[in-house]
C-alpha cells in the first residue's frame, strides 16, 4: 500500500497527520511504524476475515486488560475517532481490517546476550503478565481453536508430511505421542487461562537487561497456564548447546510470582517438545506451501536441532531439574537393592541381570534409554528393538489393532495375509510358506517338528556355539546350552559340527570356508543316519558374533540335500537388513536356505517368532495334525510387524545400517591398530564384535572385556559380552544409530583402554 494512502486513511480514522511511516517486518499481516512528533504507533492491516475480526477485538480487550503500566509493558490500542478500536476497511481497493496500538521502545531479547538475569526478569514479567490475565475472560478466545496453541497440539499432525527426511517425521510422530500419552491423561486436571502463548525471543523487548515489554498477542488464546511457561521456556532454550542449563532461572523467579503445581511440571518436557513440534511441523508446512516465505521459517533450524537434544534428555532428569528450580523435593526412586528384593521376592534367581551395578529402566526413544535416575544410555547392544525403541509407527499400529480386534487365526481377517505377503515379498520365490509363532525359540522348534515331518530323519546338525531357544528341542540343538559346565549334554540324535571360524579356529585362509565344510561333509557321510536338517546363525552370535567362513554354507548345503536333509538359516539375530549389505544373513554365503527362522527384530520387541519355508515342506507338514498356536499370527502381531518392515523402508535403515556400520567398524579397525588387546573386529553393519585378547599370547581376555563392558555402562553406553569365554564385545544398535553415536562409543572405549596403558 502507497505511503500516502496510509496516510490519508490515518488522518481520516484516526485524526492525526502522520510524520513518519515505515514498513515494518511480519508474519502474516502487514504492519507499519507511525510516527507523530514524539509519539510512535504501530499500525496494523490484514485482509478482512470475519472470525480474525472477532479475535483482533477479544485482542484489544485483553490489551486494555493489560493497560496499566508496570515494569514489563504491552501494547495499549489506540482509538479510532469514533471511540472503537478495530476498523473493516477498504485499502488498495481490498476489504480489510486496521488498528493501531501504541509502539514499545527497547532490544529484542533475541539481540540480547543471555544471561540468568534476564532470564529472572523474563519470568518475573511473565508470571505477572499471567497473574493479570487470570481475571480476563473472553468468550471468543475460549472457544479459539489454533494449531499454536498446545492444548490443540493434534491439528498439526496434519503437517507431518511436509516434513521431508522420513527419520524427522518419525521423531516428531514419537513426540505426538508422548504427549498423547503423557499430557492427555492429566490435561482435564490442568488451570486453564488466557495467555500470551507466543513469548519468542522476538516479541520480547529489554531495556538495561531487564524485560521492558511483551509485544504481539496473534496467539493469544484460553489455554492450559503451563503452556505459557513451556512456550517461553522453548525460547530460552533452542538456541543453547546445552537447553536445560538455561531453564532454571526464569523457572524459579516465575514460580516465586505464580508458583506452578508439581503436575504441571510432571508434563513441562513434553509441552516444550510439543512446541519445538508445533514450529518445525508449521515450518515445514509454510516452506512447502510458500517457499520464498523465509520468515515463517526463521525458528526451524533451532527447533530441529533442539528437539535432537531434548531427544537425548531423559524426561526425569529434566523433570528433576524443573522440580529443583521449583524447590519441590526430589522424586523418590527404589534403591538397586530395593529392586533386586521386589524382583527375586517371587522370580528365580536363574533370570540374570545384566552389569554390576544393574540398570533401573524406565523409558526409551530410538536408540536411546532411560532410567529411573534420570541417566540417557546410548544403546548400542540391543537388537530387538530393530527400527529404534518406542518407535511410534510401531507403537501407533499396536495401540491401533488392540483397540480394534485381536483375535486368533481360526478367524479371517486381513492382517495376516497382508503381512505373510508382505514378509514373504523380502524371500526369493521358493520360500513362500510362513508360520507365524511368538517367539524364536517356538520358531526353531516348530522348524525341526516340520524338518522331521518332511524328512522321516530325526537326526539333526548343528553348529558348535550355536543357540536357537529355549524349548526343550531349542535347548537340544543348542550347543552354547546343552555344553554348558551346567548343561544337560549333548542329545544323541544331534551331530555337532564345529565353528567355521576364521579368527579362532583350526583354519584361517581364504579356503577356510571349503575346508570347514568339508570337515562337516566328512562327519555327515560318517554318521550312521542321515541328517533331517542342518541349522546354523549366519553370524553365529554366541559364538562371540563369528561370521560363518566365505563359502562354507555353499560347500555344505548341497550335501545336506543330496542325503535328504533340508538348510535351515536362523536369523533370528542377523535379519531383518542389520548386516547392511544383505537384508538376510544367509544372502552373504550366496545360498537360498530351504527354510528360516525368524524373530527377535520381526515386531521391534513385541514377541513374535516366524518360520518361513517352501511349499513342498509346508505340504509334508500339512499332512500332520493342525498346526494351531493362539498368538501367532493375530492381528495385533502382524499390523506391528508390518509397521517394522514399512519403517525399515521408509527410514532406509538397511542402508543406514550399511553406511554407519562400515564407518562403526573402520572406527574398531583403528583402535584395534593402537590396542594390542583388540585381537579382531568382526561381523558386517550394524552387526560388530569385538575379540578381547591378552596380547602376549592372544588368548582371550574375559576380564578385560567384562571391564570394558562394565566401564562404558558407567559412561551411559549399552554394549554387552559373549562367546565361549565372554570375551567379546557385541555391539548390535537399534538401525537409526548414528555415525556421531558410533563415534561417541569407540572414544569411550578408547578412553577406557587408554587409562589401563594398553
Ligand atoms: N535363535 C537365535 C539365533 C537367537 O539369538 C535366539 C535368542 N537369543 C533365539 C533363536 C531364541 O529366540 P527367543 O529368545 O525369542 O525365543
Amino acid at each position: 500500500m502507497q505511503h500516502q494512502e496510509i496516510a490519508h486513511y490515518i488522518k481520516r480514522a484516526f485524526g492525526f497527520e502522520p510524520t513518519q511511516i515505515k514498513r515494518l517486518t511480519g508474519y502474516d499481516n502487514v504492519n507499519y511504524l507511525i510516527g507523530h512528533h514524539t509519539e510512535k504507533y504501530v499500525f496494523k492491516t490484514y485482509t478482512w476475515d470475519e472470525e480474525l475480526f472477532e479475535i483482533l477485538k477479544a485482542e484489544n480487550e485483553i490489551l486494555t486488560h493489560l493497560s496499566e503500566k508496570g515494569t514489563c509493558n504491552f501494547p495499549i490500542p489506540i482509538p479510532l475517532v469514533g471511540g472503537e478500536y478495530l476498523q473493516k476497511t477498504t485499502l488498495n481497493g481490498d476489504q480489510a481490517i486496521c488498528r493501531m496500538l501504541s509502539f514499545l521502545e527497547g532490544a529484542f531479547l533475541g539481540d540480547v546476550k543471555a544471561s540468568p538475569e534476564i532470564y529472572t526478569s523474563l519470568g518475573t514479567s511473565i508470571a505477572q503478565m499471567n497473574l493479570k490475565l487470570k481475571t480476563a475472560t473472553n468468550y471468543v478466545l475460549r472457544s479459539r481453536e489454533q494449531v499454536w496453541d498446545l492444548a490443540y497440539f493434534h491439528l498439526n499432525k496434519k503437517f507431518i508430511h511436509y516434513i521431508s527426511d522420513a527419520h524427522d517425521r518419525a521423531i516428531v510422530r514419537y513426540f505426538f505421542q508422548q504427549y498423547e500419552e503423557n499430557v492427555l491423561p492429566v490435561a482435564p486436571e490442568l488451570r486453564k487461562q488466557i495467555i500470551h502463548g507466543d513469548a519468542n525471543e522476538w516479541n520480547i523487548l529489554t531495556e538495561n537487561n531487564q524485560v521492558s515489554g511483551l509485544i504481539d498477542f496473534g496467539d493469544i488464546c484460553h489455554s492450559y497456564l503451563i503452556n505459557e511457561v513451556a512456550i517461553t521456556l522453548t525460547y530460552i532454550c533452542y538456541d543453547k548447546e546445552a537447553p536445560l542449563a538455561w531453564v532454571s532461572d526464569f523457572l524459579k523467579a516465575y514460580h516465586t510470582a505464580l508458583p506452578l503445581t508439581e503436575k504441571e511440571l510432571s508434563i513441562l518436557y513434553y509441552l516444550i517438545a510439543a512446541r519445538l513440534c508445533t514450529s518445525v511441523c508449521n515450518s515445514a508446512y509454510a516452506s512447502n506451501s510458500n517457499p520464498s516465505n523465509t520468515y515463517a521459517t526463521v525458528s526451524e533450524k533451532h527447533a530441529w536441532s533442539m528437539l535432537y537434544k531434548w531427544l537425548k534428555i531423559n524426561p526425569l532428569h529434566a523433570e528433576r531439574i524443573f522440580r529443583k528450580a521449583t524447590g519441590y523435593p526430589e522424586l523418590k526412586v527404589k534403591s538397586n537393592s530395593e529392586a533386586l528384593k521386589a524382583r527375586y521376592t517371587h522370580l528365580s534367581s536363574i533370570l540374570s541381570v545384566s552389569y554390576k551395578m544393574p540398570i533401573q529402566m524406565e523409558r526409551s526413544a530410538f536408540q536411546y534409554m532411560y532410567d529411573v535416575h534420570g541417566n540417557t544410555f546410548l544403546d548400542a547392544y540391543n537388537n530387538i528393538p530393530h527400527v529404534g525403541q518406542s518407535h511410534p509407527n510401531v507403537v501407533a499400529a499396536g495401540q491401533r489393532q488392540m483397540a480394534k480386534l485381536n483375535t486368533n487365526t481360526r478367524y479371517l481377517f486381513d492382517a495376516l495375509p497382508a503381512y505373510a505377503e508382505k514378509l514373504l515379498s523380502y524371500f526369493p520365490n521358493s520360500l513362500n510358506r510362513v508360520f507365524f509363532v511368538n517367539s524364536g525359540s517356538a520358531a526353531s522348534d516348530l522348524a525341526m517338528r516340520m524338518a522331521h515331518a518332511h524328512t522321516g530323519h530325526k537326526k539333526i546338525m548343528v553348529t558348535e556355539h550355536g543357540y536357537h531357544g529355549n524349548t526343550q528341542i531349542g535347548i537340544d540343538i543348542s550347543d552354547y546350552k546343552f555344553n554348558n559346565k551346567k548343561g544337560q549334554g549333548q542329545k544323541e540324535y544331534i551331530l555337532k559340527t564345529q565353528i567355521p571360524d576364521t579368527y579362532n579356529g583350526p583354519y584361517r585362509d581364504k579356503d577356510a570356508g571349503k575346508r570347514y565344510a568339508q570337515d562337516a561333509i566328512k562327519q555327515l557321510h560318517n554318521s550312521q543316519d542321515p541328517v533331517a536338517a542342518f541349522v546354523s546363525e549366519p553370524i553365529v552370535g554366541c559364538g562371540g558374533q563369528v561370521p560363518l567362513a566365505p563359502g562354507y554354507l555353499e560347500e555344505v548345503y548341497p550335501s545336506i540335500r543330496k542325503q535328504g536333509g533340508i538348510c535351515i538359516s536362523d536369523e533370528v539375530q542377523t535379519g531383518f537388513g542389520r548386516l547392511g549389505d544383505y537384508f538376510w544373513g544367509y544372502e552373504a554365503q550366496n545360498v537360498i536356505p530351504d527354510m528360516v527362522i525368524l524373530g527377535k527384530p520381526i515386531a521391534n520387541g513385541h514377541p513374535m517368532g516366524a518360520v518361513v519355508t517352501t511349499q513342498e515342506i509346508a505340504d509334508s507338514f500339512g499332512k500332520g495334525v493342525e498346526f494351531f498356536s493362539s498368538f501367532g499370527g493375530n492381528p495385533v502381531s502382524c499390523e506391528i510387524a508390518h509397521a517394522v518392515l514399512n519403517v525399515i523402508e521408509e527410514e532406509q535403515l538397511q542402508k543406514n545400517a550399511k553406511e554407519v556400520g562400515d564407518f562403526y567398524k573402520s572406527l574398531f579397525i583403528s583402535l584395534k591398530a593402537k590396542y594390542t588387546c583388540i585381537g579382531d573386529v568382526r561381523g558386517s553393519g550394524l552387526f560388530l564384535g569385538v575379540e578381547i585378547i591378552h596380547p602376549e599370547n592372544g588368548k582371550t581376555n574375559n576380564k578385560l572385556a567384562q571391564h570394558i563392558k562394565n566401564s562404558l555402562r558407567e559412561m551411559h553406553i549399552l554394549i554387552s559380552t559373549d562367546g565361549p569365554d565372554d570375551s567379546v564385545l557385541k555391539t548390535k544398535p537399534p538401525l537409526c544409530f548414528t555415525k556421531a553415536n558410533a563415534k561417541q562409543v569407540v572414544d569411550s572405549v578408547d578412553s577406557i583402554l587408554a587409562m589401563l596403558a594398553y
